[in-house]
């Protein structure tokens, strides 16, 4: 049994102060408010929220924060600098970035992240000894970062909605078909740390002859399955084109729509395609400081939600690993767009945050008894949030602020420090050998 006193801990939809926490094997078993502090309790200083969910990343995409910045560019010719560094990643290389990056997550109050794995193969896409070492690779990282992961294993068949053929880095992505995707995943086990999800990289990249089988394989393994969805205009121009369609109505036709659906980024859609996210309760992720980093624009946040559409957050290319900026720009953006304020309070903002349910993770993301042990550390004492009202955090606090993490009953970070990772040396050496 283990104890935890905090001055403040986010309860429900607020704030409550003087909160005694305790948690055996893993799980809260009791939540008190208002007590003092017992002298074999914890203490907990500032505002304690349910762990974050990074519920989008690619997380060899940290390689490149900081190195795109010269010159225009589009997020095209982004890509291809994404690309690149794919290109030079090995399974043991991989472990070292991802473990760092997570690492990364884990300071910034991170406890669980999906993580959407399209680098399966090794160059020219000839596949390992094990073909799923890549994804272990990954799942391993978190284990040793101490966070908890879902691996979105990602189905990536060609290079274009007309069709055309993986070629160059892109060929390790690719499985050759939805068939063959489905044979390998189903072969690779995780630990308890871990999920296995699926993921349709894009209708870019799956065909929609080939959707239905992941969908199938999705519903056999009550998994999420995790999709990119009009991030740019240009793939619903092709979409339409091809198809006669946008890229939601081809996703809403193979069935991939649902509760158990998270669509990412959401940016430029239809009403209709609005409609039929909220009316199949398929969630949205928002992965808002990449979609600023790459120009991408601001997605209807406001009009998914009213539909009935789920909102979570992920922080996909790193750009910034901060799950409370994140969150604030989802009510920050739409109000650049609609031009007023007041769009989604504090209690939405953190729920989004906090929410596992795109993860498949529906025991975590509050303090409550039965729940995963996972409690997030914020102070209330930095130049950022002294004085504020704690029920404001969101709009005020970032993952600098981030104190103390506890994962599944297990601390693994303690006074804004990793207790296992020095994660700003692992993280450039990792990137220093991808350079
Ligand atoms: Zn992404």
């Amino acid at each position: 049994m283990t104890s935890w006193h905090a001055d403040h801990a986010w309860l429900g939809d607020a704030p409550a102060s003087d909160v005694l926490i305790t948690a055996d094997r893993g799980r809260f078993t009791s939540v008190t408010p208002g007590v003092p502090r017992p002298p074999h309790a914890e203490r907990l200083r500032g505002l304690t929220l349910p762990g974050l969910a990074n519920a989008h990343s690619h997380a060899f995409h940290r390689a490149l924060r900081g190195r795109t910045h010269a010159g225009r560019g589009t997020f095209w010719t982004w890509r291809e600098q994404m690309y690149a560094v794919a290109d030079r990643l090995t399974p043991a290389r991989y472990l070292d970035l991802a473990r760092a990056v997570f690492a990364e997550m884990a300071l910034a109050g991170v406890t669980c992240v999906g993580e959407f794995h399209y680098l399966h193969h090794g160059p020219g896409g000839k596949p390992y000894d094990d073909p799923n070492e890549m994804g272990t690779a990954l799942a391993e990282a978190a284990a040793q970062a101490g966070i908890r992961i879902t691996l979105l294993d990602t189905c990536y068949l060609t290079a274009s909605v007309g069709g055309d053929p993986l070629d160059g880095p892109a060929l390790r992505f690719g499985d050759g078909s939805a068939a063959a995707w489905a044979a390998r995943v189903s072969t690779f086990n995780v630990d308890p740390h871990a999920r296995l999800g699926a993921a349709v990289h894009s209708v870019r990249a799956v065909p929609p002859s080939q959707m239905p089988e992941i969908v199938a394989w999705a519903d056999r393994h009550d998994a999420p399955l995790h999709v990119h969805l009009s991030e740019q205009r240009a793939e619903n121009e092709a979409t339409l084109a091809a198809h006669g369609r946008t890229p939601t109505a081809l996703l809403h036709d193979a069935g991939a729509l649902g509760p158990r659906t998270t669509v990412v980024h959401a940016t430029h859609l239809t009403s209709a395609d609005v409609g039929m996210l909220g009316s199949t309760r398929t969630h949205a992720c928002f992965c808002p400081t990449t979609e600023r980093d790459l120009g991408d624009g601001i997605g209807p946040a406001a009009d998914l939600a009213a539909a009935g559409a789920p909102l979570c957050v992920g922080s996909d290319s790193h750009a910034v690993i901060d799950l409370l900026e994140e969150a604030r720009a989802v009510e920050l953006h739409e109000r650049l767009r609609t031009e007023q304020r007041g769009h989604f309070g504090p209690p939405f903002l953190v729920r989004a945050a906090t929410s596992h349910t795109a993860l498949g993770w529906d025991d975590a993301g509050s303090i409550t008894p039965g729940a995963r042990a996972d409690l997030v550390t914020v102070t209330l004492d930095s130049p950022r949030t002294a004085g504020i009202d704690p029920a404001g955090l969101i709009f005020a606090a970032t993952a600098a602020d981030v104190t103390d993490v506890v994962v599944d009953g297990a601390r693994i970070v303690q006074d804004g420090r990793h207790l296992r990772i020095d994660v700003a040396r692992e993280l450039r050496e990792a990137i220093a050998c991808l350079s």
